[in-house]
């Protein structure tokens, strides 16, 4: 029997190398040119009104909280309340600030109750860092309206949710910024890349010195200028090496056309495990909050004695992986041990069961099949 993974990226190939041959043959392979053509294409898909295309959606987090420290004169040991149930890019963004990560819990979602959040907020809180978990959107407008009666910033980690529609549109305008992940295993793969979306023009204009170390003018712009001292810049400030390059770009051109398709085949796999799993009852499932259509970049599913399912699906050559462990059992982290009782038993319960563009039906049912016989034998 074939190994099922839990993630394998699929790229348009030939589509990919004309659009990176048009890189290499102008020459042109760093920011600018596709660079600034993907950030068009995403603000015309997304309809959101900034875009600035960087490294990794990591780099855009730690820019996120950055530009808004500075902006809002946030000082060290300033809150920021944020989920548990994360990657670890999304509050190491927080620390790199030395700003302090408070957990809230999530709710049956996977994404942050806001409830709990509610409960968090001291008067040292500053912002709220939201994750929409596997393309979730959770009950973000009753966040955005808690963040905007407490005047808190509102920044989602967004690294799932490419192509995620709330209440009819794109998602990311909830928010002050949102931050896009097109890393190969996400929705919109590229290899390594990431979009930052701030709602305000002036922290966009800001944000994209702070990616170039703090330089004034990029040399794509200096190259196509005219006239004036091309060469003379400005340095007003430090800043970072954050900005994407075209080459990622010329593949994110490529995915994004496809995004939408890709999503909606995704959703057909989730409605076939649905459809498989739902009489099973020691197999819990993940609701899609209402008003969402999910990208889908987790199917997620909650079982006792995971680690030995898990174990016992391997043993059949499936390769389930698991989204994330409670990040309060982290080492960094044991100050909040015991606080978040929805995540810690979450996180000793979740998998997440193969979601990818090549699996078939016919997979899906030996996973789903699989999966039910472990958990009635265990
Ligand atoms: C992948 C991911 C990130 C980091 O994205 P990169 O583009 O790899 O830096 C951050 N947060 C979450 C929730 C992610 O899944």
């Amino acid at each position: 029997m074939d190994s099922i993974q839990l993630f394998v990226p699929t790229f348009r190939i030939e589509e990919c190398l004309a659009e990176i041959r048009e890189c290499l043959e102008k020459g042109w392979t760093g920011l600018g040119f596709k660079t600034v053509e993907f950030e068009e294409a995403w603000k015309n898909y997304t309809g959101l009104p900034h875009a600035h295309f960087l490294n990794s959606a990591t780099a855009g987090l730690h820019l996120a909280v950055r530009m808004l420290r500075e902006d809002g004169n946030w000082q060290p040991g300033d809150e920021i309340i944020s989920t548990p149930l994360t990657f670890v890019s999304t509050n190491h963004a927080i620390l790199y600030e030395e700003l302090q990560p408070v957990f809230a819990d999530v709710d049956e979602t996977l994404c942050l109750d806001p409830g709990s959040i509610a409960e968090r907020i001291t008067a040292r809180t500053r912002a709220v860092v939201y994750v929409g978990i596997g393309g979730n959107t959770g009950r973000l407008d009753e966040i955005a309206a808690l963040c905007r009666a407490r005047n808190l910033k509102l920044i989602l980690d967004a690294s799932h949710m490419s192509g995620t529609r709330y209440h009819g549109k794109h998602v990311g305008s909830e928010a002050d910024v949102a931050i896009f992940s097109f890393q190969a295993v996400k929705n919109l793969p590229t290899a390594d890349s990431g979009m930052i979306c701030y709602a305000d023009a002036r922290l966009d204009a800001e944000a994209r010195k702070w990616t170039w170390l703090g330089i004034n003018k990029d040399t794509y712009t200096r190259t196509a200028a005219q006239g004036t001292y091309k060469w003379h810049y400005d340095v007003e400030h430090e800043g970072f090496k954050y900005h994407g390059n075209s080459i990622m770009a010329a593949i994110g051109l490529v995915s994004l056309k496809y995004l939408d398709q890709d999503n909606a085949y995704r959703r057909e796999i989730c409605n076939w495990y649905d459809e498989l799993l739902t009489r099973e009852p020691r197999i819990e499932r993940v609701p899609v909050a209402p008003g969402c259509v999910s990208a889908r970049h987790l199917y997620q599913v909650m079982v006792e004695r995971r680690d030995e399912v898990m174990l016992a699906l391997n043993d059949s050559k499936i390769y389930p992986g698991v989204h994330y462990r409670d990040n309060t059992t982290y080492r960094m982290y044991v100050y909040a041990r015991g606080t978040v009782p929805h995540t810690a038993r979450a996180s000793d319960r979740l998998i997440s069961l193969p979601l990818h563009l090549r699996l078939t039906h016919t997979d899906v049912q030996r996973i789903a099949r699989t999966l039910t016989e472990i958990v009635a034998r265990l």
